[in-house]
């Protein structure tokens, strides 16, 4: 059994030690597979892609209008020059342009080797097959070089990136039909609470509803992850154990939400000290203090807290971090914004605090954030409410309106900032 006032003493462990013990504990996902490059939205790439061909692969051009040879301009004077054809974007011109001939031409369409120059079709005036440009044509415009975007053999997609619908795009360009990616992590998770209620059962005294594992569902829906929903397990270190190591056998990872704390039914580490090994318990964060990381055998374990606020603020500063190391991807740091606090904020020094904020922008584009309501761990609503966290850091003791702030996007959706 854990000694939990020796666990209370302990000084609590700053979030960047908390990520660099964790940076040290996880390795990646070792294991590949080959997906078609419709299914890697969102996989991480296991190695780097080069491409073998030129992109574009001819010189065509970069609009609709008349190509022509730049030798054919005069300084200063209107030039006409006779159309002998077309060249259509997939169907190529077949024939060779000689002095004073153009080809009618369309983006996209491969440029007669003859030509270097395109006029735009609103420079040109046109009589029947006589085609005349203004005095002021430049040459050389308006044309698209061999391999200008991608050249033969240049590093398309760096190994370990999570995939984005714009390199499918870029991959999809260089001909790029399939991709070889980590496996996904496997992850499982349970809620832990003897007053859990499930959504179908009407609510008793002293009950609630299990809202984490709904929660965690969601924040674990990604591509890179398979995920097992363990349900409910009692406040009982027996049942707790049993699931836990159960759940070992075949997952990555393994995360509880409650029964992580210091309470009489708070057994989530003991039983994880008695089945494998546990890390750490205690971030100076608010909300989320009481968090455990373990191992069991080869699968990593977060115990998060109870409370679904906390749940939310360590699973995107804790646990995400670590999914993106396991996942075969650095870990990446929250992008930090100054933004002026329009409420007052209370605080006491200690801890970090991830205060949930409701961030607009004002006509001159300066940024305002203003509290999403109460504060409490509990407090879901507020949390609902807002679209970043005011991070205020150890040592601040509270924040008047006026004052300058840092804020986090919560989940970088910088779509979500409101208009005044
Ligand atoms: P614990 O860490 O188990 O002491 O839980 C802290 C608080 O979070 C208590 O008020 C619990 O009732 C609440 N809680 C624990 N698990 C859940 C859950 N799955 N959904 C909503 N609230 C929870
Ligand atoms: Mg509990």
């Amino acid at each position: 059994m854990i000694d939990a006032c020796a666990q209370e003493k302990k000084p609590l462990s700053s979030i960047t030690e908390a990520l660099a013990r964790i940076a040290t504990a996880i390795e990646s996902v070792t294991e590949t597979e080959r997906v078609s490059l419709k299914n890697a939205l969102g996989r991480v790439l296991a190695e780097p892609l080069y491409s073998v061909i030129n992109s574009p692969f001819d010189r065509n051009s970069a609009m609709d209008g008349y190509a022509f040879s730049s030798t054919d301009l005069i300084p200063e004077q209107e030039v006409t020059l006779t159309q002998i054809g077309y060249s259509w974007a997939g169907q190529p011109f077949q024939g060779k342009l000689q002095a004073g001939q153009c080809v009618r031409i369309f983006t996209g369409a491969v440029l007669p080797a003859e030509a270097d120059s395109v006029v735009m079709q609103e420079q040109a005036q046109i009589n029947e097959s006589l085609i005349s440009f203004p005095a002021q044509t430049k040459g050389k415009q308006h044309i698209r070089e061999i391999g200008e975007d991608i050249k033969q053999g240049d590093l398309v997609c760096a190994a370990y990136k999570k995939i984005t619908a714009i390199d499918l795009g870029l991959l999809a360009s260089t001909g790029i039909d399939s991709v070889v990616v980590k496996r996904k992590v496997k992850i499982a998770f349970f809620s832990t609470g003897n007053e859990l209620t499930a959504l179908d059962q009407a609510l008793e005294s002293g009950k609630i509803y299990d809202s984490n594992r709904y929660l965690l569902s969601g924040l674990l829906t990604d591509p890179c992850y398979q995920i097992t929903d363990l349900g409910v397990i009692a406040d009982d270190p027996q049942q707790l154990e049993d699931c836990i190591v159960a759940a070992a056998k075949n997952h990555d990872l393994i995360i509880s939400t409650g029964g992580a704390s210091v309470g009489d039914a708070d057994f989530i580490k003991e039983v994880l000290a008695r089945c494998g090994k546990v890390d750490f318990w205690k971030i100076a964060i608010k909300p989320g203090k009481p968090l455990a990381f373990g191992k069991i055998n080869d699968c990593h374990f977060f115990g998060l807290p109870g409370n679904p606020v906390a749940v939310i603020v360590t699973f995107q500063h804790i646990v995400a971090p670590a999914l993106e190391q396991l996942s075969g991807m650095s870990m990446s740091q929250p992008l930090q914004l100054l933004a002026k606090c329009t409420t007052t904020l209370k605080k006491s020094i200690g801890r970090q605090e991830y205060q949930r904020g409701i961030l607009s922008q004002n006509d001159n584009g300066e940024l305002l954030v203003a509290s999403s309501g109460q504060q409490g761990s509990n407090i879901l609503s507020a949390a609902g409410a807002a679209n970043c966290y005011i991070v205020l850091p150890i040592e601040c003791d509270g924040i008047q309106p006026g004052e300058t702030v840092r804020i986090e996007l919560i989940n970088n959706i910088v779509s979500s900032i409101i208009s005044h």
